[in-house]
């Protein structure tokens, strides 16, 4: 449904979307014999602007495919609400520096023809509603089966990214006669949330007035559920090979989906588009081919300390002069700075470290931090921007003691400054519904390090003291919620207050080595080419 190739091509809302952005470039790189399908989106998801107060407002993002990618004569057409929409499709071409090349189609129903209703129906990421989220997904499922069969592409193995494209698995069983093991045998399906509200979920009536009859009703509730068509069920009973996205998801899966066998597959990041300028050039100088095999990252502890620091405050000031550019706090280049940017909503608790202002006021006596925020909330979670006006009410709040900065708009761009700019990578989701995450993997590619609640990556990545350092139990222990959040609140403040300032502020022979080891322990391995290598060996093959 998103993908995020580049930040002028508004495609993506937010990890999913990035993720799949790195598949792309990873398989490039690798020679890997792949493509993609998405929707065009050609009025993107939306541009964010944020008032004095932080209420959030919403802007078009349009981008014009023409810019960046070839228009094909191909045609195909799929059924909705009886009437037969006509499909077009785009192709980018994803050139790998080594000179390999992923083609990524976009579909596109906005064709003189259709009847104006219809040409919308790939203009909104997560735009609009039910109605308009089925019709987009029988484009990208059946439509995108119908064109990769009309672009004469011989297919071995069909990977549905996310619930959001299920209906391919219906095509294929009409396709194959109601075969339903031989479409198992073409599908791989990875789920990526344990949300609830990232799992679509139609109503029989909804399916049955835009799909119709597409194959009999009893066989689709049967597959997908017998209240109403859930997406993920459909993917599940239909795919031969199933995952999570880091370990601690593959267990939450399987407890969520206890009659179907559920895989891991650790996400990663794209190492080389992840690692920032400063830091390129320190790899390409000790550890060449670097980009190309990640493992050599292990490696990091050839490279001078000096030369680590000085890579490192390239990033930082390039950050801190954006944060100044577009923001009037005057940040400084020394303090310790602090990042946290995702996607705005509840479960990710953007506002947990102002839980007690006073101990965050003595936190910042033992020596300054400053604090930079970014996130988009979707138009529709009204508690989301709700945590990004509080947000603001702290950031006011404290605007005499601790320097707040909320960065408008977080894109691929605004990301890439952030992961490398910072020292430390905070993040605080409410266990165990980050699925895995993903920023603090692009952070320790920069010699960012990670201070993190046990959920997700996280949980694989973590060694105390040594890669970061954990906020609140590890995943095993049982704790009450009140238990949970009074050791998570302990951990953060504590830790702060005692290890991590000391340390930044007074012994810089000890957090150095922390920044190698984040290069040297977590990129090296959570990385989309050791990823790609598993879905090849183990879910495609
Ligand atoms: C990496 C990235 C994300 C995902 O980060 P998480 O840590 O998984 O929340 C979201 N949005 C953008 C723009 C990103 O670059």
């Amino acid at each position: 449904m998103e993908i995020a190739l580049s930040n002028d091509i508004h495609t993506y809302s937010g990890g999913l979307g990035v993720l799949a952005g790195d598949v792309v470039r990873s398989s490039a790189d690798l020679n890997l014999p792949l493509l993609a399908v998405t929707l065009v989106s050609k009025k993107g998801y939306f541009r964010q602007e944020l008032t004095r107060e932080g209420k959030q407002i919403e802007h078009t993002d349009s981008w014009e495919p023409s810019q960046f990618m070839q228009q094909l004569p191909e045609e195909v057409t799929v059924k909705i609400q009886g009437r037969d929409v006509r499909i077009k499709v785009w192709r980018y071409i994803m050139k790998s520096v080594l000179g390999w090349e992923v083609p990524v189609y976009f579909l596109d129903t906005d064709i003189e023809g259709n009847p104006p209703e219809d040409r919308e129906i790939t203009s909104l990421l997560y735009g609009g509603d039910e109605r308009y989220r089925i019709k987009q997904e029988i484009v990208l499922g059946i439509g995108g089966v119908r064109m990769l069969e009309k672009l004469n592409v011989l297919v071995h193995k069909y990977h549905m990214n996310e619930g959001h494209s299920s209906f391919l698995a219906l095509e294929l069983l009409r396709k194959f006669e109601m075969d339903i093991n031989k479409v198992r045998n073409l599908c791989v399906f990875t789920t990526h949330t344990p949300v609830e509200a990232g799992h679509d979920k139609f109503s029989y009536e909804l399916v049955q007035e835009t799909l119709g009859e597409f194959i009999p009703l009893n066989i689709l509730k049967s597959l997908g559920g017998q209240d109403r068509l859930n997406m993920t069920l459909l993917a599940l009973n239909l795919s031969n090979y199933v995952n999570g996205v880091a370990k601690m998801h593959g267990i939450i899966s399987r407890e969520m989906f206890p009659s179907h066998k559920i895989h891991a597959i650790t996400n990663g990041v794209h190492s080389y588009t992840w690692t920032c300028e400063s830091f390129r050039r320190l790899y390409d100088k000790y550890l060449p081919g670097w980009a190309h095999e990640p493992e050599l990252l292990i490696r990091i502890d050839i490279v001078p300390n000096d030369e680590i620091w000085q890579a490192h405050m390239a990033a930082k000031k390039i950050l801190i002069d954006y944060v100044n550019t577009t923001t009037n706090i005057g940040m400084d280049y020394e303090a310790l700075t602090i990042g946290f940017a995702r996607r705005a909503t509840e479960y990710k608790r953007h506002t947990l470290i102002f839980s007690d202002p006073e101990r965050l006021r003595r936190v910042n006596s033992r020596g300054r931090i400053q604090l930079i925020f970014a996130g988009k909330a979707h138009p529709k979670d009204y508690r989301g921007k709700m945590l990004i006006e509080e947000l603001f009410r702290y950031k006011e709040m404290f605007k005499d003691e601790i320097k707040i900065a909320y960065l408008e708009n977080y894109d691929i761009n605004v990301a890439a400054k952030l992961v490398s700019g910072v020292d430390v990578w905070l993040n605080t989701p409410l266990p165990p519904m980050e699925a895995s995450g993903t920023s603090g993997m692009k952070a320790a590619h920069n010699g960012v390090i990670n201070f993190s609640v046990l959920d997700g990556w996280w949980v694989e990545g973590w060694i105390e003291g040594i890669t970061g350092w954990a906020i609140g139990p590890s995943p095993e222990e049982q704790a009450s919620t009140e238990e949970l959040k009074a050791r998570e609140l302990n951990d953060l403040y504590g830790k702060l207050e005692y290890v991590i300032i000391p340390s930044y502020y007074k012994r810089r022979d000890e957090w150095i080595p922390m920044m190698k080891n984040s290069i040297g322990k977590i990129a090296s391995y959570f990385n989309s080419h050791r990823m790609m290598h598993r879905y090849v060996t183990e879910a495609y093959l």
